[in-house]
């Protein structure tokens, strides 16, 4: 199998230096980028398995490349955040960030997000092909195989998280999860971020399946405790 590519963006020499060290010591192929406008052009002309981007960028910012990636582009992105409000604008906008890792970061952690997340995209990429497996939870029809979901029989566009969330409660209707649990099951990984990711991922899941996401009656909130899906 050819060596996963990925490409980094980031303008600190040393940083990148040491991650393109640690990550072709991991087997994966390394393209570097100092500046938002070059890591916006190989990320569309070099096609890489994963992108890691800085948010202070000189040219560009992380954010921009990121919302400009994603018009042309499904690759997973892991944003490298430095400071508290980055993460709230990482995870508060509709940027199409994959993930994103604080710095400083520990390279095993920064490996182990890599490899979930490139993994997480290639299991949604082969979905496709199996076969359906539609469940029907009053409007909404979940094809639990292919990553669809439809409701009164309309797509809807769901990113990946949200689908697996949705999934993983779905599944398990009537069933209170804990943010952490559902970080551990969801994730898939040791996740060391913080239970603001599980509340946005919630709260974006409910504003596209919900006719009043401020009355939800899918993804219930079951104070004090964490959500579980209900059937409506
Ligand atoms: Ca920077």
């Amino acid at each position: 199998m050819d060596a996963k590519k990925i490409l980094i963006i980031e303008d600190e020499k040393s940083i990148s230096d040491i991650i393109k060290f640690n990550l072709t010591k991991e087997g994966f192929a390394i393209e570097t980028a100092f500046n938002g406008q070059e890591g916006l052009d190989k990320a569309l002309s070099l096609n890489p398995d994963l992108i890691l981007l800085d948010i202070m960028l000189p040219i560009m910012d992380g954010f921009a490349v990121c919302k400009k990636i994603r018009e042309q582009s499904n690759v997973p992105i892991l944003m490298l955040t430095a400071k508290e409000e980055e993460v709230d604008k990482v995870l508060g906008l509709e940027l199409g960030a994959d993930d994103y890792i604080t710095k400083p970061f520990g390279m095993r952690e920064l490996i182990a997000r890599i490899k979930a997340n490139i993994r997480r995209s290639e299991i949604a990429d082969n979905a496709k092909n199996e076969p359906s497996n539609v469940q029907e939870f009053g409007n909404l029809a979940i094809d639990m195989n292919r990553y669809e979901v439809r409701k009164d029989d309309k797509p809807l566009e769901l990113t990946l998280r949200e689908f697996e969330l949705l999934k993983y409660l779905a599944e398990r209707e009537n069933h209170v999860f804990s943010r952490e649990q559902l970080l551990e099951e969801v994730w898939g990984y040791e996740y060391y971020g913080d239970i603001r990711t599980v509340d946005v991922t919630v709260r974006r899941l409910r504003e596209k399946l919900e006719d009043d996401s401020s009355d939800p009656k899918y993804i219930m909130t079951k104070r004090g405790i964490g959500y579980y899906f209900k059937r409506p």
